[in-house]
């Protein structure tokens, strides 16, 4: 195993992590519920459901089944001129939970792409429409949608890649991270500003893309439903399309099956991943609408995308089982549990020295610390604590399997506080 480890750490990259000086990796062997087991027996209770995915949990019977099935008919053909039964079932499947207005699936590899073919959607549809002006987008600071070089274009402008892309990142329009939050009445200064870049730029605006409601790896923050209604009604009054990335929080995680229920707003288009397999696999989809979808092809063309691995069947088979496992519908009564017990016992550290905030909602707890952490030496205190949590910038966040049960939910907010006492 030691020579395994070293082997990946001098030529495999990790995310975001350097060849030259690579934080440490722990070699998984196993994992099953909401537990990670590690090559040296240890056993970790999982904090972060694999970056929001693995809603159901590790190792779930009902998954491994749904992919066996599949997997004795075809693992894989190709979605160019065929067609199968997992992918018209999960497309069925996705329409019929999402916003009625989506009615049109789009399936891709991963989240960026999803993000790629959402921002290609709105330019070809104003396109199409001999509105070829309407080639910018629209977004809030503080997101991250990916790292492709659409997706990186919308993400945080600060926090986000594009000092090191600027020369070739398309230009969009950013306005403020929303100050209002959750059960706040709309900060004026957020209406603002959202409102008179509307008035100044409508007329290049293809749409506004956001992350409802909460937003992920750009700074794990939350806004009031309010500014995603607010922004919709903008989109309508000056003839922007909404695209919301709900790639994070699809599938239950802030408490609603999608987050733009919070607000009652139906977008224009749609990107899903992460939960949408229950973690097993990566497969992604992209929703629109019929004036989207046909509009699309007002002028002839067809919507200019293709991957390869487009509705891979052993993808969208478990997809359609971990749906199939939410609309049975214990998930909600988890999260509840699990956004109750966060709320509890992680506002102890509200008056911690080393904490600036402290946030909850759904099944995602949020510790913010004044300083960036350091790392490597917070996820070894975690781990010899027998959990894993991965914390970054000045961020330490649980957003654990929908699975959890009450005694492994403490030890991770147990964890946290070890971890913060060593700052
Ligand atoms: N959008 C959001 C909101 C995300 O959280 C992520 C992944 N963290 C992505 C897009 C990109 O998805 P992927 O990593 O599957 O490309």
């Amino acid at each position: 195993m030691n020579d395994d480890l070293e082997f990946d750490r001098r030529h495999i990259w990790h995310p975001y992590t350097s060849m030259v000086d690579p934080l440490p990796a722990y070699p998984v062997v196993s994992a099953r519920g909401a537990r990670i087991r590690l090559a040296d027996g240890r056993e970790l209770v999982d904090g972060m459901a694999s970056w929001w995915s693995v809603i159901h949990g590790y190792n779930h019977p009902r998954l491994n089944i749904a992919i066996e099935n599949q997997l004795k008919k075809t693992a894989h053909v190709m979605f160019g001129g065929l067609t199968h039964a997992p992918a018209i079932e999960l497309a069925r499947m996705l329409i019929d939970v999402t916003p009625e207005p989506l009615q049109h699936v789009f399936f891709c590899d991963s989240g960026s792409v999803s993000v790629e073919v959402a921002i290609k959607m709105a330019m070809q549809f104003w396109d199409a429409q001999a509105r070829p002006e309407k080639h910018r987008l629209l977004t809030i600071r503080g997101g991250y949608h990916g790292d492709t070089f659409g997706a990186m274009s919308v993400c945080d402008p600060v926090n986000g890649m594009h000092e090191r892309f600027r020369s070739v990142l398309p230009e969009h329009l950013f306005v403020d991270r929303p100050r209002t939050r959750p059960g706040t009445p709309l900060h004026p200064a957020d209406v603002e500003q959202i409102e008179s870049t509307f008035a100044a730029y409508h007329g290049q605006i293809a749409a506004v893309i956001l992350e409802p409601i909460v937003q992920g790896a750009g700074g794990m923050w939350f806004y009031a439903a309010e500014y995603l209604s607010h922004v919709q009604a903008l989109c309508r009054r000056y003839d922007v399309l909404l695209i919301l990335d709900e790639i994070a929080t699809g599938f239950g995680r802030t408490g609603r099956m999608f987050a733009c229920e919070h607000a009652g707003v139906e977008p224009d288009i749609m990107c899903l991943g992460k939960a949408m397999t229950g973690g097993y696999l990566g497969q992604a989809a992209t929703l629109t609408s019929t004036r989207i979808a046909e509009g699309i092809s007002a002028d002839g063309g067809v919507l200019m995308h293709g991957p390869t691995f487009m509705a891979n069947p052993l993808a969208c088979a478990v997809a359609r089982q971990s749906i199939e496992l939410l609309l049975a519908g214990a998930w909600k009564a988890q999260v509840a549990a699990i956004e109750s017990q966060l709320r509890e016992e992680l506002s102890q550290y509200a008056s911690h020295r080393a904490v600036a905030d402290v946030r909850t909602l759904g099944a995602i707890g949020v510790v913010q610390t004044r300083d960036p952490v350091p790392v490597a030496a917070l996820q070894q205190i975690f781990v010899e604590a027998d959990v894993w949590i991965r914390p970054f910038n000045d961020l330490i966040y649980l957003m654990p399997p929908f699975v959890i049960d009450r005694d492994d939910l403490r030890l991770l907010t147990r964890a946290i506080g070890l971890g913060l006492d060593a700052l």
